[in-house]
């Protein structure tokens, strides 16, 4: 997002509670990707309009969205997964201070094997959050859609990383991977035939996408 835009976005934000404030100075001391507060605010806004009863959540960090999520939506269940063990550890002491009804619960293991083990919830949850790792969003995403009930949606953060994404001039060497990756994620649920995606460049990129079965009946791609 052009700056100028973003610090007139982010002066209008709600001055923010302590346990906020403290979530988001561990985050920066221990370099923790944590959603940025203009995308972390549009996707509370969603949460809060849609009341999601059960969310899953691909990528803890230290606990700072899922409870921010919670915020929006006090009524809503959290299921989150997170990998790294440090940061496991820390989003379990973070939940026991800030989270006093219980309402998430964190489990520690690669995403994509811990969501192909919950075959049993099948259509179980009606919002899914992925912020992990940039390259495996499509594999993510394929495990989501059979976790996620009919008219429910995927939200998928950093998609348009940094503007890379978007920009098919530079050389990114580095990220080139990521970039390609991300460009087949998005080019994908765009195109899928049973999901309304629509892309907004809020914060790193921010992909919604909504579970329509009778989209493949109406908009055959
Ligand atoms: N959603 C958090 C930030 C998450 S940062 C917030 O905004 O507050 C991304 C996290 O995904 C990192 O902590 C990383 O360890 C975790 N991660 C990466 N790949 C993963 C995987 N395959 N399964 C579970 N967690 C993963
Ligand atoms: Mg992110």
């Amino acid at each position: 997002m052009d700056e100028q835009i973003t610090n007139y976005l982010l002066a209008l934000l709600p001055e923010k509670d302590n346990w906020i404030v403290d979530l988001e100075e561990q985050a920066q001391k221990d370099r923790v990707p944590i959603m940025d507060s203009i995308g972390m605010d549009f996707i509370m806004q969603l949460i809060r309009m849609n009341k999601p009863s059960e969310i899953l959540e691909i990528g803890t960090g230290i606990g700072y969205s899922a409870l921010r999520m919670l915020e929006a939506s006090p009524e809503s269940t959290i299921t989150t997964i997170e990998k790294d063990e440090k940061r496991y550890n820390q989003a379990k002491a973070n939940l026991k201070k800030y989270d006093n009804r219980k309402k998430v619960t964190l489990v520690q293991g690669d995403a994509l094997s811990i969501m192909t083990n919950m075959a049993e919830h099948e259509g179980k949850f009606d919002c899914i959050f992925i912020d992990a790792a940039k390259g495996q969003y499509e594999k993510y995403f394929d495990l989501a859609d059979s976790l996620l009930i009919n008219n429910g949606f995927i939200i998928a953060d950093n998609v348009l990383f940094r503007g890379y994404v978007a920009d098919y001039d530079f050389e990114h060497r580095r990220y080139k991977s990521i970039v390609n990756r991300l460009r087949e994620y998005n080019k994908r649920v765009t195109n899928h035939s049973s999901y309304h995606t629509s892309i907004v460049p809020v914060g790193d990129g921010v992909a919604i996408s909504f579970k329509s079965s009778e989209r493949s009946h109406t908009n055959e791609k």
